[in-house]
């Protein structure tokens, strides 16, 4: 918790989890650990925190209801929610695809709005931004909506400046968005973001490299650089009760 600490320090508002088996290090489908660690970062900062439902689902797929039911229950401020399937890219490649079915996509944004948690829709490919729209439609999903754009490249969008250009068009004008892209198009797709009015997620989820070849220590350094490029460019910073009223995300319970 002392990494998400440091990260808010640094000026991130929100702190996106995964949780790893302290152990052995890997990621685990524990919902007793979500909870420990969100509520140790609630004793530490105000921070907001934004669980995954993309990341710890190492169970059989006929239990991942109930396990990410369970975890939606945990109301967290945040939940993130994948908007569809992508195929893995894996070298050799295989055959393994994330699968969040429109069916599933429903059912877990039901429960976020059940739980009064606002989703953080993941959009990895132009089309999800349409089922997101079907969602909306259906009541399924609450506007304003927040959209984060992971530009992961080879099985979904790639990340150029004309595609997050295109991403932003493309979503309610409502809507907040972010952006996260993967490996060294991290930091510039940030700065594009910047100046677009966007918001940005950095972090060792996504890339582990300060600058090319250079190592980050930390995740709070990633944020500090990317603090330094939006006070370049006139941007400000939001406290965490700032991003509250940014997201529409009620004071901290
Ligand atoms: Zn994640």
């Amino acid at each position: 918790m002392d990494e998400t600490y440091r990260a808010y320090q640094a000026g991130a508002s929100i702190v996106h989890l995964h949780a790893r088996d302290p152990k052995t290090g890997k990621s685990v489908a524990n919902n007793v650990l979500f909870k420990e660690y969100y509520d140790k970062i609630r004793e530490k900062c105000d921070i907001i925190v934004n669980i995954t439902t993309g990341g710890g689902r190492e169970v059989p797929l006929e239990k991942l209801d109930d396990v990410i039911h369970e975890r939606i229950k945990l109301k967290p401020d945040m939940d993130s929610l994948n908007m569809g399937s992508v195929n893995v890219w894996f070298t050799p490649i295989n055959d393994d695809v994330f699968i969040n079915s429109t069916a599933r996509v429903e059912r877990w944004a039901k429960w976020m709005l059940e739980e009064g948690v606002k989703p953080e829709l993941e959009i990895y490919d132009t089309g999800m931004i349409n089922i997101a729209a079907t969602m909306i439609e259906r009541g399924a999903i609450k506007e304003p909506a927040h959209y984060q754009f992971v530009m992961i490249g080879k099985t979904g969008i790639s990340p150029t400046v004309k595609n997050l250009a295109y991403l932003a068009e493309e979503i309610p004008k409502n809507a907040t968005w972010s952006v996260c892209a993967i490996g060294r198009y991290e930091m510039p797709m940030a700065a594009v973001a910047i100046p677009m009015g966007g918001h940005v997620r950095v972090g060792f989820e996504d890339n582990i490299y300060l600058s090319r070849g250079v190592l980050a220590k930390s995740n709070a350094e990633l944020v500090g650089k990317v603090v330094r490029l939006a006070k370049e460019l006139g941007r400000d910073i939001a406290t965490p009760e700032e991003a509250r009223k940014i997201l529409n995300i009620p004071p901290r319970r």
